[in-house]
């Protein structure tokens, strides 16, 4: 997986220019350091890099954390302890899931946890990832421990979904937002993997998978893995490929939808997924064509790409409550931790809504 081996692991390779200013800044006086971070953003956008990237910072030990002298923040990215933080194996850096330690209990055991001192390193690291899935309870326990924080602890709440995040909680962390990513700061980290994999592809090549990434660093590296399995790394190639993904191949599986046909819908959707697809850039065709199937329905001129017989069989409340199923399942997607089951729960509540 290119995204995971290309992830940024230093603050020097972090692709956004103010948040690595920013980070820097913080982390710059050792005496006087965060104690608690809210990294708010969508999935894709960096928010676990980074926090591992702090927990190197704090317990490298090869920079001014390490030694007075130094005046270096960055991390080295090659001592034991930065190479043990990269392979998830040091035991000062503790990242857990907010949709499954969700509970008082769970945030009671970690508040009794945090007052032991770290075993390897200087700072136990908590990454919590989807923070606003805590309970109420969670978060009350937390706030007691976020208001007199052990010092050699620092808390980061990662979310997708800052508005769930209690002002209390709020108040007493550091917010940071990890803003979908720029084309250029897409361009600059396809670049990076290109190098890296010493892929020949012409940047005009990995802008058009920029393009089609919308924002995520995740979805890029994604689509330049599946652009540059074949031999022919051509822009006609990788523009081809992305069609596939989603153009080409949407437009059967919106046929096999519109005829409510939920068998055939199960069957290619499991074959995309299983190919690498992505549920996001598949739903954005899907709307496309929708979109299209509409002004179709409404103007006739449009040359639709459906099939004259199952466009005649469409009827517009049809194309209407498809499209909502579809805007709804694409909000979910974000958080859900299968990017492709909102989509088949949608398509298979469409399916059956015919046949009642
Ligand atoms: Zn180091």
């Amino acid at each position: 997986m290119y995204y995971r081996k290309y992830r940024p692991q230093t603050l020097q390779n972090i692709d956004n220019e103010k948040r690595k200013a920013l980070i820097t800044q913080l982390l710059s006086h050792p005496q006087h350091i965060p104690h608690a971070f809210l990294f708010s953003g969508s999935k894709g956008t960096g928010k676990t890099s980074t926090a591992r990237i702090i927990a190197k910072v704090l317990n490298c030990e090869r920079n001014m954390f390490a030694d007075k002298k130094s005046k270096e923040v960055d991390a080295c990215g090659v001592c034991d302890t930065c190479k043990a933080i990269t392979a998830g194996s040091f035991l000062d850096v503790h990242e857990l899931d907010g949709a499954s330690n969700r509970g008082v209990d769970d945030v009671r055991a970690l508040r009794e946890e945090v007052k032991f001192a770290p075993v390897q390193g200087r700072y136990k690291l908590y990454i919590i990832d989807e923070a606003h899935m805590l309970t109420k309870e969670a978060f009350n326990a937390l706030l007691k421990t976020l208001e007199e924080p052990p010092h050699h602890v620092v808390f980061i709440l990662a979310t997708t979904e800052e508005e769930k995040i209690p002002d209390t909680i709020l108040s007493r962390c550091i917010p940071i937002t990890f803003n979908r990513a720029t084309h250029e700061e897409l361009l600059v980290s396809l670049e990076r993997i290109a190098k890296g994999e010493g892929l020949q592809v012409a940047k005009e090549a990995l802008s058009v998978i920029a393009k089609a990434a919308r924002g995520s660093f995740r979805d890029g590296a994604k689509l330049l893995e599946m652009a540059t399995q074949g031999t022919d790394n051509s822009i006609e190639a990788i523009t081809a490929m992305l069609e596939t993904q989603g153009k080409k191949g949407s437009t059967e599986l919106l046929v096999a939808l519109l005829e409510h046909n939920e068998k055939r819908t199960m069957v290619w959707l499991s074959a995309f997924e299983k190919r690498g697809g992505s549920a996001k850039l598949l739903m954005e065709s899907l709307f496309d064509e929708l979109h299209e199937l509409l002004l179709a329905k409404n103007v006739l001129e449009t040359a639709s790409v459906i099939p004259k017989v199952v466009l005649d069989k469409t009827t517009k409340a049809d194309i209407a409550s498809l499209t909502k199923k579809l805007i709804d399942a694409y909000a979910q997607t974000k958080y859900s931790p299968i990017e492709m089951l909102p989509l088949m729960i949608a398509v298979s509540s469409f399916c059956e809504d015919k046949k009642n």
